[in-house]
């Protein structure tokens, strides 16, 4: 698209070609539809309305200086839809639909991918809702697998900067054994009073504590958590985290960096102890976090004492997006070709 700024690109929605769609009716999914309707035609009493039945995903297209596409992990992400649609009662999407689905909308609006130099890419989001009509709490007779994509710019537009995160004791995202493991709306839904607080106070995210002990590291506002010290990096173990793709690609570049990693549970208190720390996901890969205040408890951590984010932060962020547009050899088999 020559008449797109590609540089100027926020994190937001842009209307591109074509959508691709997969209906489950009858007990089977059908073809894979391609259509340039931007909204879908749903019954008011649709499960994915009243009782969020539905799952979604997000994951990106990237191109290189070879001019080809990748995609980056899209069976992890087709496997993690999988779980998200056992954990709410939705038809199983096989893998095979959803990589076919995710490369055929690439494919079709590929005059969307942002060209190398940009430091852009398309995201892609595959979304899958409860349909049929029904009052009663049960699952849908019908499901509507959707993927669409649009342009997104380089998540740090004026460089890669640390941000302030803040601990807000009023509010849970998930309970520990609830929904937070998979990727639903509703823990969206839960988190948005705590994410728009955290908004309006100053803070890029919230820093979600366990549920049950307010004691333990667990989710960066829709991100997971990691933290650096002593050559290890430190990814919070617990029931209500969702398994972040780009943290489980981190953890390998980390250890293929010489670090030991280490999953376990995280006291508040070891915040204290960082080198670095930063929250991780398809948006940002790397968001380094400045400081952490925990206001009703009157306590601050400050993580980056210079502002600027940390080695070892730097060296995994460019690392892996190295691996995304193709500069580096995909050792891993991370990413695969949308030809
Ligand atoms: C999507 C998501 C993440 C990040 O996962 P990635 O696979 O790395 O994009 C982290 N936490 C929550 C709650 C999410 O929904």
């Amino acid at each position: 698209m020559e008449n797109i700024n590609w540089s100027e690109l926020g994190f937001g929605y842009m209307k591109t070609d074509y959508n691709v769609r997969c209906y489950y009716r009858n007990g089977k999914w059908g073809e894979l539809e391609v259509s340039s309707d931007e909204h879908i035609n749903i019954h008011m009493a649709a499960t994915c309305l009243h009782y969020g039945q539905e799952a979604f995903e997000g994951l990106k297209a990237f191109r290189g200086k070879d001019g080809k596409i990748r995609i980056f992990r899209i069976e992890e992400n087709a496997k993690r839809m999988q779980r998200s649609c056992e954990g709410v009662v939705m038809a199983n999407l096989p893998v095979e639909i959803f990589e076919a689905a995710c490369k055929k909308a690439v494919k079709l609006n590929e005059r969307f991918v942002p060209p190398y130099e940009s430091g852009a890419s398309l995201y892609i989001r595959p979304l899958l809702l409860g349909l049929g009509e029904q009052v009663g709490v049960k699952p849908a007779p019908e499901y509507l697998f959707i993927v669409f994509v649009s342009p997104v710019g380089p998540y740090f537009k004026e460089g890669f900067k640390p941000t302030p995160m803040v601990i807000l004791r009023g509010y849970d995202r998930a309970a520990p054994l609830g929904t937070g493991t998979i990727k639903v709306g509703g823990n969206y839904a839960a988190g948005m009073i705590p994410t728009v607080k955290a908004h309006d106070m100053g803070y890029s995210a919230p820093l979600f504590l366990d549920a049950k002990e307010k004691k333990y590291i667990d989710e960066c506002g829709p991100a997971n958590f990691f933290g650096i010290k002593d050559n290890t990096y430190i990814t919070p173990e617990s029931s209500s985290i969702l398994p972040s793709i780009t943290n489980k690609s981190l953890m390998q570049l980390a250890e293929d960096l010489g670090m030991k990693v280490e999953r376990r549970k995280v006291l508040e208190e070891e915040l204290a102890t960082f080198e670095e720390a930063g929250a991780c996901g398809t948006a940002a890969v790397i968001s380094p976090i400045l400081r952490i205040d925990d206001p009703d408890e009157n306590r601050t951590y400050v993580i980056s004492k210079d502002g600027k984010p940390g080695k070892r932060c730097e060296e995994l962020y460019h690392k892996l997006r190295a691996i995304q547009y193709g500069d580096e050899p995909d050792v891993h088999n991370w990413v695969s070709f949308v030809e």
